[in-house]
């Protein structure tokens, strides 16, 4: 297969035009090309000679992915259906809030955690997006923003699409560097936060990196013994061991840690599970996104009534927890947090996992 100019870091770009005999500024030439113009074919690249096109036609290629549906939600969510260049479904989501448009992308095709309140569990995980395929969404993302209004960016990125980020580490990191290049889409760290499902030895190796985004943990629990029944993954790495985790993490000043915590019906949402969330988290610098529960078919649970998930956050707010509360956005197109499937007006594009009837065996997880 020949390499994918949209995969590689500007010094791979350099390294692959040594290789092919040209000088280093021409790798960086073509790379500013593909991230910082966005161009679709190495036809566009109009300052390079014919001879070197034809050239990177041979040699190389730019992956692309191709947009097979957007859905627009009554509350202006849009969902893009993207289809990669061996036939699989992604989903990534532009969420507008006033001038900002925040983008939620997908780092796998489907994933392996298997959380039980999350659709794209159902769907296991078929592979690992490359990070030139993690990068296209946001580029696909602001051409479809700027069609409606060209004076719109782009403002925010969160990995909490589908997959599990750290799962694909790798590519995670390069997409990261890539969008955060200045002669690249140039996005600041600040806004751009991973979310994970706490695979801790990938959580230490992310703070020793040069490129540090936000960090968002998806805990939903206040105790292993919840935990372990909705997030299989916690019998590997318990809260114990997470926390760990997160306090030796290297945040940076002002920063905190986001938790989510997605309110499910009589398995999380208690008073005294408020209490213990509090207690657990005091000694953290963090705030708590509360997300009550966003239905759908693969799943029992059921959300909360708005009185107990006002009651919820009142009782963290009084034990002096930092707390949001997330209304679902998008979930009329199965678009909200915990949604994404592949799923277009109620049925899934390609099949999903059969349901299950009981807790699963621990997910194949590093
Ligand atoms: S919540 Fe995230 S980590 Fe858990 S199964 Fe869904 S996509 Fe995977």
């Amino acid at each position: 297969m020949t390499p994918d100019l949209r995969a590689m870091t500007i010094d791979e770009a350099e390294l692959f035009a040594v290789a092919q005999g040209w000088p280093r500024f021409r790798g960086e030439q073509i790379w500013r090309w593909v991230h910082e113009k966005r161009v679709r074919s190495f036809d566009e690249m109009t300052n390079l000679g014919a001879a070197t096109r034809a050239r990177l036609h041979e040699v190389a290629t730019i992956g692309c992915l191709t947009v097979a549906e957007v859905q627009t939600s009554r509350d202006g969510t849009r969902k893009l259906r993207l289809v990669t260049r061996d036939g699989q479904s992604i989903e990534s989501v532009l969420i507008p809030a006033g001038d900002k448009t925040t983008q939620c992308i997908s780092s796998q095709v489907g994933c392996a955690v298997d959380c039980q309140f999350c659709a794209t569990a159902k769907m296991g995980l078929k592979r690992n997006l490359d990070a030139g395929e993690i990068v296209d969404q946001v580029y696909l993302g602001q051409r479809l923003l700027a069609e409606v209004d060209p004076d719109r960016r782009i403002s925010n990125i969160v990995y909490m699409g589908m997959g599990e980020p750290l799962h694909n580490y790798d590519n995670l990191v390069t997409s990261l560097r890539i969008l955060t290049h200045d002669k690249g889409a140039g996005l600041g760290q600040r806004r751009i936060t991973v979310s994970t499902s706490g695979l801790v030895p990938k959580l230490e190796k992310l703070g020793n990196e040069t490129v540090r985004p936000n960090l968002a943990v998806s805990l939903n629990a206040p105790n292993d013994q919840i935990r372990d029944a909705i997030m299989p993954i916690n019998r590997k790495w318990n809260i114990a061991k997470l926390l760990g985790a997160l306090k030796a993490y290297p945040l940076e000043q002002r920063r905190r840690i986001t938790f989510e915590y997605v309110l499910l019906a009589g398995v999380n949402d208690s008073l005294a599970d408020a209490a213990q969330l509090a207690k657990l988290l005091r000694t953290i610098k963090c705030k708590v996104n509360i997300i009550p529960y966003n239905p759908h078919p693969e799943a029992s649970y059921a959300r909360p009534t708005p009185a107990a998930v006002e009651a919820f956050q009142n009782e963290c707010k009084r034990l002096g927890l930092s707390t949001y509360l997330r209304m679902p956005r998008g979930d009329d197109i199965d678009a909200a947090c915990g949604q994404l499937a592949n799923r277009v007006n109620g049925s899934p594009v390609v099949p999903l996992r059969i349901k299950r009837t009981g807790l699963p065996p621990p997910p194949p997880v590093e």
